[in-house]
C-alpha cells in the first residue's frame, strides 16, 4: 500500500477509471477534482445513455462491476444510426463495430 497522495484532474472515464484502478492496487489517498458542480450534474446538450464495448469491459472486468453493470442495461450487438431530415425524410446507417464482443448501454 503507498503513502503517496494522488490527485487526479477531472472525473471523466479516464479519471475515474485511474482513481478504481489504483484503489483496487492498494493507494488509499486519492483525491480526483471535477469541476462540474456534482457527478449528476444534468446538462441538457448531452444524451445519458453509455454503450461499454469491449474494451471498455476490460475495465469493468478488472473492477468486478461488468455484471452489475450489465444487469442495470441493455444489451446490443448492432449499432444503427438514424438521421432524420427536416422534411421527416429518414436515412438509417448501421456503422461498423470493431470488437463483436456483445456490448451494453446504461441509461
Ligand atoms: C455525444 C457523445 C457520446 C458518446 N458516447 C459514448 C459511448 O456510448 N460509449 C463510449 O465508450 N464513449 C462514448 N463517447 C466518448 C466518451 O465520452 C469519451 O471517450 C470519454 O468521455 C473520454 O473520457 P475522459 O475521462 O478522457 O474525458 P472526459 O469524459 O471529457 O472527462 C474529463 C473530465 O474532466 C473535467 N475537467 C476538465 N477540466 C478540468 C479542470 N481544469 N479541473 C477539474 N475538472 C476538469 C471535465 O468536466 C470532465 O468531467 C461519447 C462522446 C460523446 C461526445
Amino acid at each position: 500500500m503507498s503513502e503517496e497522495k494522488v490527485v487526479i484532474v477531472g472525473g471523466g472515464p479516464a479519471g475515474l477509471g485511474a482513481a478504481l484502478m489504483l484503489a483496487k492496487r492498494g493507494w488509499t489517498d486519492i483525491t480526483v477534482l471535477e469541476k462540474r458542480p456534482s457527478a449528476n450534474y444534468y446538462e441538457p446538450d448531452k444524451s445519458f445513455s453509455y454503450q461499454i464495448d469491449g474494451r471498455g469491459q476490460k475495465l469493468t472486468d478488472l473492477l468486478g462491476l461488468t455484471t452489475k453493470l450489465a444487469d442495470l442495461s441493455v444489451p446490443n450487438t448492432d449499432f444503427y444510426f438514424t438521421l432524420i431530415q427536416k422534411d421527416g425524410t429518414r436515412k438509417t446507417t448501421k456503422l461498423p463495430i470493431a470488437d463483436s464482443q456483445p456490448k451494453f448501454y446504461i441509461f
